[in-house]
């Protein structure tokens, strides 16, 4: 019998999440905690001088509601901040501003998964330990305003996590949020992670910590899974703890044991007036639709109806700016339905290696000039390997590519006489490999063909000049 598939697991995310607020949380401070040295972005508020008092901001308020319209959520119409509790260098003020038994969204879903809540807090500063003696501590970061999204319990498998801290990174870019960057602490990925033979009841639960990468998340969660099922196999019983996730060894280690709720004493902030959102017009419904971007299952589901492939889709869709390039070429009025597959086609290979690889700005390339290329292609005015060759120069060139093929005699004819004369030529110049293919050696057509092409300067219709070439020979 084989044992793991007695056990089921079940994994609930918490994902926290640096919002692009121009200020800090309860303070007028840049919001800037990655790009300036270190402990520039302060004031007596984040620092927490005695007598200083906070103001939540606005725009992150907005951002949270903005994200709960989004994926359906509940607004609260109560809602407050509370004081969580605890000491560390990295929390001057011996406690840090969050929400608890009053979040600003409840409900809600995102690719299928059950959202718990999303409530609003600050972010704290960054302990550097490995910069020489001693540790370090940067406050840039200390009040950045930082959105909490937890997941019902209800994933489980490692790849359906992995799958929804994508989509709900690709919706914090979309919305405008968030840049989301895993690797800089934009977004942080913690997974509860349990396992249980009994389907009405879950196992202890284990937190997992320091997931960086989409690549950590699912690997995390795999190797914990192994890990609880083997423990519980041997007779052992899985701790509740948090647990830290080592890259370089692919595992999980013990860090220190799970405090509960009542270890971090919360209670309502009584600096902060309670906000009940209704009040604000800033915050109501038909407002935030009005900011609301086409979000990405919406789009998918246009993208799909164009004729794009799945794989096109999401290239397109997490590369926001070929996103916004496409529909800048597809609501051209000679985008026609014909052309659009090949516009994606070209933009989600050839156009996207173009700009990653070299110094070529996506904003050169003329909207109108790239689709007249596709259309051309379309066309059969020039081939593949003509669109391929000019399509960099579009990139520095002022012409359209009609001017330049034209220009450079690049169009691809297909007019049977101008071809005939060439293939005549070739002909009369390669005698032997005409004797050779008449003997019967099909590889010299091939060479031929090759030859023809290179005098038309690939510009032949390929499919004319072969068919052609073979009437001659005969
Ligand atoms: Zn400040």
């Amino acid at each position: 019998m084989n044992v793991i598939m007695t056990y089921v697991p079940t994994i609930g995310l918490e994902v926290h999440a640096e919002l692009k607020t121009k200020s800090k949380m309860f303070c007028g401070c840049k919001n800037d905690p990655h790009n300036t040295a270190p402990n520039t972005h302060t004031c007596p508020v984040c620092l927490a001088h005695p007598g200083t008092l906070p103001v939540p901001n606005e725009q992150a308020i907005e951002m949270v509601l903005l994200f709960g319209q989004a994926v359906s959520a509940t607004v609260a119409t109560y809602s407050e901040f509370d004081r969580k509790n605890y000491f560390y260098p990295d929390i001057p003020k011996a406690y840090q501003i969050s929400q608890y038994a009053f979040p600003f969204l409840s409900g809600g879903n995102l690719k299928g998964v059950a959202l718990t809540r999303v409530h609003l807090e600050e972010d704290t500063a960054r302990s550097q330990h490995d910069k020489g003696e001693g540790s370090l501590v940067d406050f840039n970061r200390a009040g950045v305003p930082l959105m909490e999204l937890v997941t019902e319990p209800v994933i489980h498998d490692a790849k359906t996590a992995g799958d929804f801290a994508r989509e709900l990174q690709l919706l914090l870019r979309t919305l405008g949020i968030s840049d989301a960057n895993m690797e800089r602490g934009e977004m942080r990925v913690e997974a509860n992670i349990s396992v249980s033979k009994n389907p009405e009841q879950f196992g202890t639960k284990v937190e997992v910590k320091n997931l960086n990468s989409f690549r950590s998340v699912e690997a995390a969660i795999e190797f914990e899974i192994a890990r609880q099922i083997e423990l519980l196999e041997q007779g052992g019983v899985v701790s509740q703890e948090t647990r830290g996730w080592d890259e370089n060894n692919n595992r999980t280690f013990t860090q220190r044991s799970k405090e509960t709720a009542k270890d971090y004493r919360y209670f309502p902030d009584p600096d902060i007036p309670k906000i009940d959102t209704s009040k604000h017009e800033a915050f109501a419904a038909h407002r935030l639709a009005e900011k609301m971007p086409k979000l990405p299952e919406n789009k998918r589901l246009e993208y799909k109806n164009l004729g794009l492939t799945s794989e096109q889709i999401e290239v397109i869709l997490n590369q926001s700016e070929i996103d916004s390039y496409f529909a800048s070429v597809v609501q051209l009025p000679l985008c026609t339905s014909d052309v659009v597959r090949l516009v994606a086609n070209y933009l989600t290979s050839d156009v996207l290696s173009l700009t990653q690889g070299n110094d070529l700005k996506l904003e050169a390339l003329n909207p109108a000039h790239f689709l007249e290329l596709m259309i051309m292609l379309s066309e059969g005015k020039i081939n593949s390997r003509i669109a391929k060759d000019l399509l960099p120069e579009l990139f520095i060139a002022t012409d359209g590519p009609l001017a330049l093929a034209s220009a450079r005699g690049l169009l691809q004819v297909s007019d049977t006489a101008a071809i005939q004369k060439i293939i005549d030529e070739i002909i009369s110049e390669q005698v032997t490999v005409v004797a050779e293919y008449k003997a019967g050696k099909e590889a010299s057509l091939q060479y031929l063909i090759g030859q023809a092409m290179k005098k038309t300067m690939g510009t032949a219709n390929p499919a004319v000049l072969k068919e052609l070439l073979i009437q001659s020979l005969k």
